[in-house]
């Protein structure tokens, strides 16, 4: 294809040449001889010319031949002006007129933007199809097939990931043997989700599946699927699937989904069509193909809040596997797995590396690695050490705190105080969710806490003492900041929310509240067709009552935090107990915090028998 392509702008050329050459030719035929203004002047005289036209400059005509025979022959001359032509005559000059060939400009004033023109068009050509060969190439997808052997990357290679590689081994069983999973009618996910922060290792991750799998990988990037043309994605995504289906088993990894599964129908333009097919299409292959041919479908994204919930149905990528940001020992592993190609000496040690380093993610690490091991190479240095690593860490962070991440020491602080608050209250009051774990890494926005919030005040009956003792937790992380610091920070809004979210249900859904009583005040007055954002007025109470409820929902507010702070107060030694060793691991399970407490009330009644 590329061939017809480059020989149809020779055919022009060719073309071209060929016209001039015939016209040259042509002229040369016809035989119109051409004579100098002077000699027609005086062949005028001899009376030898038999007719002419005239135009503006030039004159055509007939003439008798000098030679045997009079034959007419044509002439042809330019004519030069009169008083000139006088003067020239009586001075015996040959004089011949002369048009000013304006050929050549001719010629450049149309050629010139022709070539410009077919230029730029065969550039854009070329750009649309990404440097691929062919026109008609352009429904075809661009997905790279790695084969097993290509991509040798393997779990090994992917460190401080470890639940999301669990949940990952069962996929992996999968394609190893899909047999053994389809013949007992087992049903294996279709589409898996890979969420997490930047940096931390999900597109490796899926890398390391095919690879320890090894069966055929499909990569192709979200935002690869959206093109110039209408329809060129929604062709891409069909012949993915076409391609695979002949693979396999074998893995599609769409990286950066949320380029191409962002909502529909929203963005200030009002949606993206171009977008919208390709969505769509991939939902349809999606739902097509039997999940017993053994395709899976990874995907990765970091703002799975964006997604289109269509997207998330079961049967899509309905499956989500987090991928965190790792904690002090992850970041210990993942250092471990870079350093095996470095020479390091002796003075690094990599548990205080760990240390040094909260928040990053696993490509902040590969970078540092990589930027000690090039300081130290500057340095002409035989083995990186620990200098090297200091200095790097330094860097990074600068950078990282430009973007907003959180890590300084006094942040981590709050935090780790305000958690175990949490915590804390939460343990000591039944009818709370029940704490898994405690962390102070950072989380991106809003991009995580996606699988864990599911609003458990929906599914359960809750009693009232669950729902105060619930506000209560949630005002636990302040009242730790306030008992600690004697201070409060932002950081509590969101618990602040919910809190007073809970609070106003109880009040005017729940009917939970002395003062109101048994009474529901919420039914929303909302015209479907006069939507518009905001809340209408619902009417349906008193100005009085509106302020009778404000005043009930703060009285609970105040008297959960008053609840929270004597809590924390009576366990202050495990509240710093606790924040401390958040602050050292990063992490707390359940057990861990529970052992705290158990270790304290021993001490306790130890001092009472005493
Ligand atoms: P993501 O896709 O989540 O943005 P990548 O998988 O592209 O992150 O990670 C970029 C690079 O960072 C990887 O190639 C690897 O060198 C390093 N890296 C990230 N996470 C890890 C990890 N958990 N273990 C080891 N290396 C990692
Ligand atoms: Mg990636
Ligand atoms: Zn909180």
């Amino acid at each position: 294809m590329e061939k017809h392509h480059k020989f149809s702008i020779w055919y022009v050329l060719l073309g071209f040449w060929v016209v001039l050459i015939v016209q040259t030719y042509l002229a040369s035929l016809l035989a119109i001889q051409t004579i100098p203004y002077s000699q027609f002047l005086s062949l005028l005289k001899e009376g030898k010319i038999t007719e002419v036209a005239i135009s503006e400059n030039i004159i055509t005509g007939k003439m008798l031949s000098e030679g045997p025979g009079n034959r007419e022959k044509s002439f042809r001359t330019v004519r030069v002006d009169h008083e000139l032509s006088e003067l020239l005559k009586e001075h015996n000059v040959t004089f011949t007129g002369e048009v000013e060939s304006t050929f050549m400009r001719d010629l450049l004033s149309w050629l010139l933007p022709l070539l410009i023109f077919v230029g730029v068009w065969y550039y854009l050509v070329q750009r649309i199809q990404g440097g691929r060969p062919g026109f008609m190439t352009f429904g075809k997808t661009k997905a790279r097939i790695y084969m097993e052997n290509e991509l040798n990357v393997t779990f090994d290679d992917v460190a401080g990931v470890d639940e999301a590689k669990e949940e990952l081994q069962e996929i992996i069983e999968f394609l190893k043997t899909p047999n053994k999973f389809t013949a007992l009618g087992g049903k294996i996910p279709k589409g898996i989700l890979l969420v997490g922060p930047p940096g931390t290792g999900k597109t490796l991750l899926a890398k390391a599946v095919a690879g320890e799998s090894g069966v055929p990988f499909f990569s192709i990037s979200g935002s690869e699927f959206v093109e110039m043309f209408v329809g060129v994605g929604a062709a891409r995504v069909r012949d993915l699937f076409e391609q695979a289906k002949q693979k396999a088993p074998c893995i599609i990894f769409i990286d950066e989904l949320d380029a191409l599964g962002k909502a529909r129908g929203v963005g200030v333009t009002g949606g993206h069509d171009e977008r919208e097919q390709t969505l769509n299409q991939l939902l349809v292959e999606m739902d097509g193909f039997d999940p017993k041919v053994g395709i899976i479908i990874l995907a990765a994204t970091n703002r799975p809040e964006i997604l289109d919930p269509a997207l998330l149905r079961p049967g899509r990528f309905d499956r989500h596997i987090l991928v965190d940001r790792p904690d002090k020992k992850g970041r210990e592993d993942i250092l471990r797995v870079h350093l095996k190609n470095v020479k390091i000496d002796d003075t690094v040690d990599i548990e205080t590396l760990a240390d040094m380093t909260p928040g990053m993610v696993g490509a902040d690490l590969a970078n540092l690695v990589n930027e000690a091991a090039l300081l130290a190479a500057r340095r002409n240095k035989q083995a990186v050490s620990m200098a090297e690593f200091e200095e790097a860490v330094e860097r990074i962070l600068a950078g990282l705190e430009k973007k907003n991440r959180l890590i300084n020491p006094r942040e981590r602080e709050i935090v780790a105080y305000h958690e175990m608050g949490h915590a804390l209250v939460a343990l000591a009051l039944p009818g709370t969710d029940p704490v898994h774990k405690i962390s102070i890494i950072p989380r991106g926005v809003a991009a995580l806490g996606y699988t864990i919030q599911l609003p458990t005040e929906d599914r359960y009956l809750m009693t009232k003492t669950e729902l105060l003792n619930k506000i209560a937790s949630l005002l636990g992380g302040r009242a730790a900041e306030e008992i600690i610091f004697g201070d409060i920070s932002t950081g509590a809004h969101n618990d602040l929310a919910r809190a007073t979210d809970i609070a106003r249900s109880m009040v005017k859904e729940y009917g939970m509240s002395s003062s109101l009583g048994q009474i529901y005040l919420s039914r929303e007055k909302t015209n479907i067709f006069l939507d518009i954002g905001f809340p209408q007025p619902t009417g349906e109470y008193s100005e009085a009552t509106a302020q009778a409820i404000d005043d009930e929902v703060k009285k609970i507010i105040t008297e959960q935090y008053e609840r929270a702070l004597n809590l924390l107060r009576e366990q202050e030694p495990i509240l710093r107990e606790g924040a401390r060793l958040l602050l050292e691991k990063e992490k707390l399970e359940r057990e861990e915090i529970v052992a705290l407490i158990e270790k304290s009330r021993k001490e306790k009644e130890g001092e009472a028998s005493a």
